[in-house]
């Protein structure tokens, strides 16, 4: 591959913003510019611009926490809800993401549309205003910076079995999310840690209305799985990360979408290692890249799930992928050892790169030198 043209995603902002002091309580800091409390803090912009300076070309907006009321009526819903400690408005059938609430967020069935659209204009603005500046700052930089914006999963991440089994019921909120962004004119759409393929098609088919209905124009959409850190060729659903892609991209094409790359990530970095050259072959003789951005956290998503509940609707754990305590600092993982799995995936066929849970801005200082030097 040619030297420097791959693109530089950001890395993480929750682990970022418990560093420089919010909230060290166990809340779901990445909250921190949503709650009013920090509104007129600049830390998140302050963030961003880290990322900026550290080489990053994308910068996604913080609004992974911006998701209205969920409606559903699956029954098995309010099992695991009881289990993470989201709160069922059990007459309306609704729940509120159990991250909303943690971020002092919850609010009623009324008002929710509105307030996650508030909230991702407000994180929008911000990923904009530290472009701004950046470019302001240093003039010489000349590789244009774009904003993702952020459509999250809008149940609890990583349990596919709370996602209802109806795309149907996920549309109206995948479309308050998306119009907002559209609305907001960001420069991609990043569909990231979706953990089933009904997910990925109620964003296909929202950003569909959304096309016929309005005067929007959609600019290209990045979808990204999170697979198993034991099993990285599956989805955290169990279905096959092969399959999903190829239906996904199929849909795209038939509803004449721009689906210009597919990803894995928030999971280890060495399921990462495993699982893009899957995406790679799918994707090969097109002009669809593929995008991977790694957890830089000592434990696992798979860990930590099997911590909540040995019974919980996920895989069970194997520990069969090896962890190396030279490669942790402080329970991370050390830049130089981030920056290794990225050339590697930059290697093996992987166009977007970025850092997801844990990742800090030096970790994607030492990514974006060792790809500017990869040959
Ligand atoms: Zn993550």
């Amino acid at each position: 591959m040619e030297k420097g043209n791959v693109i530089i995603l950001d890395g993480g902002m929750g682990h970022e913003l418990k560093r420089r002091g919010i909230s060290d309580d166990g809340t779901f800091v990445a909250g921190a510019l949503a709650n009013e409390k920090y509104s007129t803090s600049d830390i998140v912009e302050n963030i961003h611009m880290d990322y900026l300076a550290a080489g990053c070309d994308v910068i996604t907006t913080n609004s992974f926490v911006a998701v209205s009321i969920f409606k559903t009526s699956t029954s098995s819903i309010d099992a695991l809800n009881m289990l993470l400690n989201c709160i069922t408005l059990r007459n309306e059938k609704s729940q509120v993401p159990r991250r909303m609430i943690e971020c002092g967020l919850a609010t009623t069935d009324a008002d929710s549309k509105q307030r996650a659209s508030q909230l991702i204009i407000a994180a929008v603005a911000r990923a904009r205003a530290a472009i701004a500046k950046h470019n302001e700052n240093f003039p010489e930089d000349k590789r244009k910076k774009l904003v993702a914006g952020c459509v999250p999963p809008l149940t609890e991440c990583y349990f596919s079995c709370k996602v209802p089994l109806s795309v149907d019921c996920l549309i109206p909120e995948y479309r308050v999310i998306l119009s907002t962004l559209l609305e907001c004119n960001v420069d991609i759409l990043l569909a990231e840690t979706l953990s089933t393929t009904r997910e990925a098609h109620a964003i296909l088919r929202s950003l569909h209305y959304i096309h016929q209905t309005g005067k929007n124009c959609i600019p290209p959409l990045w979808m990204s799985f999170t697979v198993h850190d034991d099993q990285p060729s599956k989805l955290r659903s169990d279905e096959p990360l092969d399959l999903v892609c190829q239906s996904i991209l199929h849909e795209a094409t038939v509803l004449n979408l721009p689906l210009k790359a597919v990803g894995v990530n928030c999971s280890t970095p060495s399921a990462i290692s495993q699982a893009v050259p899957i995406l790679s072959k799918l994707v090969e003789g097109s002009d669809i890249k593929v995008c991977a951005y790694g957890n830089c956290f000592k434990t696992t998503t798979s860990e930590w799930i099997k911590t909540l509940n040995d019974n919980a609707c996920t895989a069970v754990l194997r520990t069969d992928v090896e962890i190396c305590a030279k490669d942790y600092d402080e329970e991370v993982l050390t830049s130089d050892a981030y920056s290794n799995f990225a050339c590697e995936w930059a290697r093996l066929g992987v166009s977007i790169i970025g850092g997801c849970c844990g990742s800090r801005p030096r970790h994607m200082s030492s990514v974006a030198t060792a790809l500017k030097d990869f040959g």
